[in-house]
């Protein structure tokens, strides 16, 4: 929902999930890191646990330095919501300074409820098994999620690939028409190590030909930062 707009990312360590695309280090430590300028790509360390005067003092000083450039932060991981009673603490804090957006994989719904009042935007993923590859089967947790989450601005992701079905997308517009047909849907093609799109042009129109059959709002959208070389 927000693509090319920038955000401050905050991410936290550790998953419920184990996606097999996965390009993320989550694992728990006792040391975080800071970017030492925004946009810098070069980091300090940063003790952990960080309490809440300290991150928002944080998001106070890159706001003043760089005044109007964040649009909001954006609060990923790891799954944040393994940590929604922490989170519910920071909220309140650091929403006076900036909007707050939820980068989840849609499976923690009652944790969920702890933060929807002070989440602005909910970017919520549902997991393929022809791309993520996780060993749970999702699409009730994902369909309890999008329930929660109806009604905070939520918009749903799914990454697709060349091995991706039209059954897969099929499951996908169940879940969301069940709920509203006119939540946005985003399919990203997934990126390869090298940095290409892992699946054709053809393949890409023709699975957002099928969603667009079923649901109002289905769009394509590339990792941006990938394409960028940003973070
Ligand atoms: S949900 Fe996200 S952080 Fe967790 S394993 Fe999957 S891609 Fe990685």
């Amino acid at each position: 929902m927000l693509a090319g707009r920038r955000q401050i990312f905050v991410r936290l360590m550790e998953c419920n999930l184990d996606c097999r695309y996965c390009d993320t280090d989550f694992e728990k430590s006792d040391v975080g890191r800071l970017e030492s300028q925004p946009g810098s790509g070069t980091f300090l360390d940063l003790p952990q646990p960080l309490s809440q005067q300290k991150i928002t003092a944080i998001f106070d000083d890159w706001c003043s330095r760089l005044p109007g450039a964040h649009h909001s932060v954006s609060f990923t991981g790891g799954e944040p919501l393994l940590h929604a009673d922490i989170l519910a603490g920071w909220f309140p804090e650091i929403r006076k300074t900036l909007p707050i957006h939820l980068e989840t994989n849609g499976t923690m719904h009652s944790a969920l409820r702890l933060v929807k009042q002070q989440v602005d935007f909910i970017s919520m993923d549902m997991k393929l098994p022809s791309t993520a590859g996780c060993t749970q089967q999702l699409w009730e947790l994902h369909a309890l999620f999008l329930r929660e989450a109806y009604g905070s601005n939520v918009s749903v992701k799914v990454v697709v690939g060349e091995l991706t079905t039209d059954s897969e997308i099929g499951q996908v517009c169940d879940v969301i028409s069940s709920v509203d047909r006119t939540l946005p849907l985003f399919l990203q093609p997934l990126s390869l190590p090298d940095g290409t799109v892992g699946l054709s042009a053809a393949h890409i129109l023709h699975l957002q030909e099928l969603a667009s059959s079923r649901l109002s709002d289905v769009r394509v959208i590339p990792q941006m930062h990938k394409l960028l070389g940003a973070l």
